[in-house]
């Protein structure tokens, strides 16, 4: 295991058959920082390379990391655990896929070289759901305006006492 380069050089890695890991910072990744509050956090990097098929050069690796956002019922903060794992083939053409093992996600691309942090952005970012929202029941937030906005509405209270009055006829 060695640290991994800026650069991913597909073929290069995949032939030697590489192992890296490395531990980076939520900071690192420009388009996850906008996203998440912890941006000192760690995100554990695992990634190997090979060929499948004596021509498909693969990657395979996990990412960990925790993941801080805003709950969308309560608007509060929560605490995300995110362990996105991937598998991928790279393929030249599609009839090149025939061949892969059904396991992998195949993926058409040309590129020889592509920047690690941005292949790692995109893993990360499938793997943060929509609308994130808090396991136990928490209070939305739009309930909650509605309570503020009865106690601040004088015709709230009018509404009552009306009521009462109908009550005593
Ligand atoms: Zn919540």
């Amino acid at each position: 295991m060695q640290g991994i380069p800026d650069t991913i050089k597909l073929f290069s890695f995949a032939k030697k058959e590489l192992n890296f890991s490395h531990i980076y910072q939520v900071k690192d990744f420009p388009r996850i920082k906008k996203l998440l509050s912890n941006i000192d956090d760690e995100v554990k990097v695992e990634l190997s390379f090979y060929i499948e098929n004596n021509s498909i050069p693969c990657i395979e690796g996990v990412v960990k990391l925790s993941a801080v956002v805003d709950c969308q019922r309560c608007l509060n903060e929560m605490n995300l655990r995110l362990s996105p794992s991937f598998k991928l083939g790279f393929l030249k053409n599609e009839q090149q896929g025939k061949a892969l093992d059904s396991s992998f996600e195949a993926i058409l691309s040309t590129d020889e070289a592509f920047l690690t942090i941005e292949f790692i952005t995109d893993e990360v970012l499938i793997s943060i759901p929509m609308s994130p929202m808090h396991s136990h029941k928490c209070q939305s937030y739009q309930d909650k305006e509605q309570i503020k906005q009865e106690k601040h509405n004088p015709f709230a209270i009018l509404k009552h006492t009306k009521l009462n009055i109908k009550n005593k006829e």
